[in-house]
């Protein structure tokens, strides 16, 4: 079968491009992935899985029962949703869609996944556990993938393994990039509103000033990260928008930060959403002021488990060779696979996309961004090899 394997994944090569491209041409954004979904299903179908749609409103699901399960079904992800980007011009397969582009691969890791799902529908009587294939909506900040597992996509399957690939334009093709542990960050968002009493300028002892109360707060937050977050962890607190006051000569009645904290470890993130709170409340408080605080809590830390990670690095050897598989450094960027990684073992890796020699370079979320598509059959083998598993 192994032997096997390389050319049964060449024969989608061809499929996986054209694929891509038509996904490519029709970009939707996150929960709105309607005419996506319905390719992707069809697709499904015509392979003869049984298929659900419409979960967590535009999400796909396909289930390729095993000939004899022996083991709990493995889930293998993909995210459909694009980006609110202008694509640049000069591509024959250009979105068709004005402000809308897959700017971030997510046509390319359905394409992967499908292909995987047609490899792995010819070689059925090799599994020995049923596979989940589950195409997601709203990655880029909607948290699709919390919404399908509280759809039920891991409970009701009974998945013991979830594994996702993300395309990354920043690694050359040919490359396979995977860590253990903390992979991305947690991303939380934070407002505070700091209320004192508005007065005259050249007064300020008549009133009760918030802006003071703010600067001194801004300065204290970042002694969270030198005094109370251990030094060999890596976290961040940045202000990144302050509001307050309309002249020179008026003391306004309050002050708005907008803030932002990055974190890779659980505890850290706690730690990071307590302290800000506290210094911001008691910095208000020392100046006579109070703070309104919001917190709003985006994607959790992508957490790789060791495991699952050394079988990952162990198919990924088999199809780019062992000198092509690499550990990245952790990335300070978010990703909602992270909530698959909550539930179950599993891990996240990152397929090499970009190549310099043909111009492919453009970051993620750039209207340039590009892939190699000789990626997409590096992903596809990965996936079916993680399936089967062995
Ligand atoms: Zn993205
Ligand atoms: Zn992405």
């Amino acid at each position: 079968m192994a032997d096997d394997l390389k050319r049964r994944v060449e024969d989608v090569r061809g499929s996986l491009v054209s694929w891509r491209r038509e996904l490519h041409k029709k970009p939707e954004l996150g929960f709105e992935e309607h005419e996506t979904a319905a390719l992707v299903a069809g697709r499904l179908r015509e392979l003869k899985l049984v298929v659900e749609t419409g979960v967590a409103k535009t999400g796909v699901v396909g289930v390729l029962q095993a000939a004899q399960a022996a083991r709990p079904p493995v889930l293998l992800r993909a995210d459909m949703d694009a980006l609110p980007i202008d694509e640049a011009p000069g591509r024959p397969y250009r979105s068709e869609v004005p402000g809308r582009m897959h700017a971030c691969g997510h046509d390319g890791h359905m394409a992967m996944l499908l292909g995987a799902a047609e490899v792995l529908t010819g070689a059925r009587e090799h599994l020995d556990r049923d596979v989940v294939f589950c195409f997601q909506p709203g990655e880029e900040g909607f948290g699709g993938a919390d919404a399908m597992i509280k759809a039920g996509v891991l409970s009701k399957h009974g998945v013991g393994e979830v594994y996702g690939l993300h395309l990354w334009s920043l690694f050359p093709v040919g490359t396979v990039q995977i860590r253990p542990g903390p992979a991305m960050a947690a991303q939380d968002e934070f407002v505070a509103t700091v209320i004192g009493k508005a007065g005259h300028g050249a007064m300020p002892h008549e009133a009760v000033d918030p802006v003071l109360a703010a600067a001194q707060a801004i300065v204290a937050l970042q002694s969270i990260v030198a005094r109370s977050v251990d030094p060999v962890q890596p976290a961040v607190v940045s202000v990144g928008a302050v509001r307050a006051g309309t002249a020179a000569n008026v003391i306004p009645e309050s002050a708005t930060m907008h803030g932002t904290l990055r974190s890779f470890d659980p505890g850290i993130r706690e730690l990071l959403r307590r302290r800000v709170r506290e210094v911001l409340e008691g910095t208000a408080s020392a100046a006579g002021c109070r703070c309104e605080f919001t917190l709003y809590p985006g994607y959790p830390a992508v957490i790789n488990e060791a495991a699952s990670v050394e079988r990952v690095r162990r198919h990924a050897t088999a199809v780019v060779g062992a000198s092509n598989v690499v550990e990245p450094a952790p990335m300070a960027a978010a990703e909602d696979f992270a909530y698959f990684l909550n539930e179950r073992p599993g891990a996240f890796a990152f397929i090499g996309a970009g190549n310099v020699s043909r111009g492919i370079t453009a970051p993620h979320h750039s209207p340039s961004f590009d892939i190699d598509e000789s990626a997409l059959p590096i992903g596809t083998e990965l996936l079916v090899r993680i399936a089967l598993g062995e």
